[in-house]
């Protein structure tokens, strides 16, 4: 990757069109002037950021380490700064939100949802392999590299709330943070949380995309996250989940779990019958 230039990006890159927005940043569309490449550009406002500039470093430093390590990580290939904003440069992702396409499809098919958490969690070992927890998956951070039809494009995007684990230790963070309807029991508890809440996540956004709604969804915050403390979610109404098999159930269930040790890593949900079987258990229901 390039190291930090003292460049602006009217220097270098010309911005177009705003591709999303998230919690502290503005991602613009932007082509390289000399080579004519596109890009994605992530701006933040230094002036938002005030206080909480470390971020940004942690997410720079966080995507250094991991960076073209795995085909579906967003690629960082530049960052500099000027006075008012600090510039992150991205693979463009011109596939859009894996969240807009749950919208646009209303419900993924068990075949195309169990190749996405497939894919999907391979990244997210490879990123627990490198000592890094993401804290902060759902379908607005994966996005599809060219065609929202392409299940093997997703990419993980978004290390903003990321952060390097000490080894040996399963579990030393404690803020609360992440986007509530994601966020695992432990986090809540303070209890110290790491690695086994990318799975938890992982757990809501196959079950979101099986029945097309999130499994916490509650009418406040406060009873969602009492929800989530009691792990209350069910297969239900029957009408969305009837043609959803046992082992997708199961599968979504382990991730599911509430104590963080008892959930299956990584690793073991890639072993999961859901996600290893060739014909997978599609169809019939079990
Ligand atoms: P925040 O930390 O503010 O949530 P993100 O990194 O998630 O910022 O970016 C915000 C939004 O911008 C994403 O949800 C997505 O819609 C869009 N976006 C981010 N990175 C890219 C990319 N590499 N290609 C295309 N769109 C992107
Ligand atoms: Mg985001």
């Amino acid at each position: 990757m390039a190291p930090a230039q003292s460049t602006t990006v009217p220097c270098q890159y010309r911005t177009g069109r705003t591709l999303g927005s998230g919690t502290y940043a503005i991602v613009k569309e932007a082509i390289h002037i000399k080579t004519g490449e596109y890009f994605a550009c992530k701006v933040i406002n230094k002036k938002l950021m005030e206080g909480r500039e470390y971020m940004v470093r942690n997410e720079i430093a966080v995507l250094k380490r991991i960076s073209s390590g795995h085909p579906n990580i967003v690629t960082l290939h530049d960052y500099f700064e000027t006075s008012h904003n600090l510039y992150l440069c991205f693979d463009l992702c011109t596939g859009g939100e894996l969240f807009d396409s749950i919208c646009a499809r209303g419900q993924y098919t068990e075949a195309d949802a169990a190749e996405l958490v497939r894919n999907i969690f391979r990244a997210v070992k490879y990123i627990h392999d490198c000592g890094i927890v993401h804290r902060d998956l759902k379908p607005e951070n994966l996005l599809f590299r060219s065609k929202p039809e392409k299940t093997e494009q997703i990419m993980i995007a978004d290390f903003g709330l990321s952060r390097v684990m000490p080894e040996n230790k399963l579990s030393q963070l404690t803020e609360i943070c992440g986007t509530p309807g994601y966020m695992a029991p432990e986090i809540f508890k303070k209890t110290g949380h790491g690695k086994p809440v990318d799975v938890w996540a992982m757990g809501v956004i196959a079950y979101f995309l099986l029945a097309g709604y999130t499994p916490f969804d509650r009418e406040n915050q406060r009873l969602e996250m009492e929800a989530i403390l009691a792990g209350d979610f069910k297969f239900e109404p029957e009408e969305y989940w009837e043609n959803v098999s046992k082992t997708a159930k199961d599968f979504v269930s382990e991730c599911l779990t509430i104590d963080p040790q008892s959930r299956p890593t990584a690793e073991d949900c890639l072993n999961h019958p859901w996600l290893t079987a060739e014909q997978p258990h599609f169809v019939e229901n079990e």
